[in-house]
């Protein structure tokens, strides 16, 4: 039989460009870093797709025996919009739009990240730092880099060296496997260029101008710190000057990651990470979803439907098993057909995980079944191989279909418990359960019509509307705790099972 602990884990490593054998740097503790959102508005799909990723690896780990700390930053001050070291911050943009104080902002919709997080059952970070909160290592940093002639002053900003840093023996670029010379060509001219000395060169402390709302004081007179620094100070003070994972979405390798390598090795001379993963993107029935194509919808809407290109409501648990049908580095396409699908397979195995909970073994004189017997053997250990193949969630799927097939036979009686043995019985059943529910992260929705809840839900609206804001903050928190959410006055409970 299996045995779950420590697996052979194979990570395809940007770094490496090729899968490598995970080997922690001190198991059976894992270090694992990724970049959070930047909360200026809803996290959109994109961004859950890749959590959904890192959160599959953070339980797969966590499954074969690892002590995982997970920090997931959140950027609420330095990302600007241009991604690069020029335009607004992103958040101080949207606090004028809206005409609120950037945490204000930076409250709405880290709430809304976190609520979101939920619905899709994403396992909460160990640590979730901000950028805000780590002012004093950011400015440290940017003063050791200075004294150790790695970054310069220049008209109230502070300054990478990128030629200082490849002349010491490093090599920029080799992440994502960007060319100086092309990357020189690319450059445009833009606000700030004329402060550097090379045009790569990027911000670690920017100059604010009087009129930018979110600004420090610093060695360098007022100013805000570069996207890319808190990554770097946040990661090593949680996780050391080298930790074991890093990840993000592709979108960040250049420049975001990159930079954090530069910002890292001029600072300790240590290569600061050992796996680098990137999640791949999605698109929209082929197209790159994007707001200009009017063709990118936001979790709310899959959840409600209400969307052009939507045929009906979906829920979250379909959403996360049909991201789960692809693997984390291959594009994914939504699509209502392939949605659809998706729902109509996440019922079988939802059902599957019905039955498995309520087959109960009897000992009868029935002959074994050596043949199904090994089939189901194969199939427990071809999940653990499709994982150990750089989280290959498609094909480990496809074997826990073939374990549905056993547990339905034994419901319909076609097969006898007996005939497989009370060990592959027992192996079968508890697998699946644990696959679904701890790796895959698969929980069961609740169906409407469910008395005790429609009856809370009743008195809460009730309470609510005499503003007994004391009532309503206890049933609010009755219903947190089973998991749900009041929206609207309505529960997210509307994706109910067809049996
Ligand atoms: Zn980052």
């Amino acid at each position: 039989m299996t045995d779950k602990t420590y697996q052979p884990l194979k990570i395809f490593n940007t770094l490496t460009r090729k899968k490598d054998l995970f080997v922690p740097l001190a198991a059976p503790y894992v270090g694992m870093y990724v970049c959070g959102p930047t909360v200026y508005n809803n996290v959109h799909l994109g961004n859950i797709r890749t959590f959904l990723s890192f959160d599959i690896l953070y339980r797969y780990l966590t499954h074969i025996g690892y002590k995982v700390r997970y920090v997931r930053n959140i950027t609420d001050v330095g990302h600007l919009v241009g991604d690069g070291d020029e335009g607004e911050d992103k958040i101080g943009k949207m606090a004028k739009l809206q005409q609120l104080e950037p945490m204000e902002i930076v409250q709405r919709y880290t709430n809304d990240f976190h609520d979101v997080s939920a619905e899709f059952n994403l396992r909460p970070p160990s640590i979730e730092p901000t950028a805000t909160g780590h002012l004093i290592e950011q400015i440290e940093a940017v003063t050791a880099l200075i004294e150790k002639g790695a970054a310069y002053e220049s008209n109230g900003s502070v300054y990478f060296d990128i030629a200082k840093y490849n002349d010491a023996g490093n090599e920029y670029g080799k992440l994502s496997g960007r060319i100086i010379e092309d990357l020189l060509n690319e450059t445009r001219d833009l606000d700030g260029q004329s402060e550097k000395r090379n045009p790569l060169d990027f911000a670690l402390w920017k100059k604010a101008s009087p009129e930018h709302i979110m600004q420090w004081d610093s060695p360098w007179g007022m100013g805000f710190p570069g996207w890319h620094l808190e990554c770097t100070c946040m990661s090593a003070k949680y996780l050391g000057k080298q930790f074991d994972i890093h990840g993000g979405g592709m979108d960040l390798k250049f420049p975001h990651h990159e930079c954090e390598i530069a910002q890292a090795r001029a600072l300790t001379n240590i290569e600061p990470v050992r796996y680098w993963m990137h999640t791949n993107m999605l698109t929209v029935n082929g197209q790159k979803m994007s707001k200009s194509l009017n063709n990118s919808f936001l979790p709310s809407q899959l959840f409600s439907g209400d969307h052009e290109l939507l045929d009906q409501a979906y829920s979250p648990m379909t959403v996360r098993f049909f991201m789960l049908q692809s693997q984390y580095r291959s594009t994914l396409d939504f699509s209502n057909d392939a949605l659809k699908a998706a729902q109509k397979g996440y019922k079988r195995l939802a059902n599957g995980m019905r039955l498995a909970k309520m087959l109960k073994y009897s000992d009868e004189e029935v002959a074994r079944d050596d043949k199904k017997i090994e089939d189901i053997e194969k199939s427990v250990q071809g999940f653990y191989d499709a994982m150990n193949d750089d989280l290959n969630t498609s094909v480990a799927i496809a074997n826990l279909f073939n374990m549905l097939k056993y547990i339905n036979m034994l419901n319909m009686n076609q097969v006898k418990s007996a005939a497989l043995g009370e060990a592959t019985f027992t192996s079968l059943l508890e697998n699946f359960i644990v696959f679904i529910e701890n790796v895959l992260g698969l929980k069961e929705e609740l169906s409407e019509g469910h008395a005790v809840l429609d009856g809370m839900l009743n008195l809460y609206r009730e309470y609510k509307a005499v503003q007994n804001y004391e009532k309503v903050d206890e049933i609010r928190t009755y219903f947190k705790l089973q998991g749900l959410a009041i929206r609207d006055s309505k529960l997210r409970v509307d994706w109910a099972y067809e049996e």
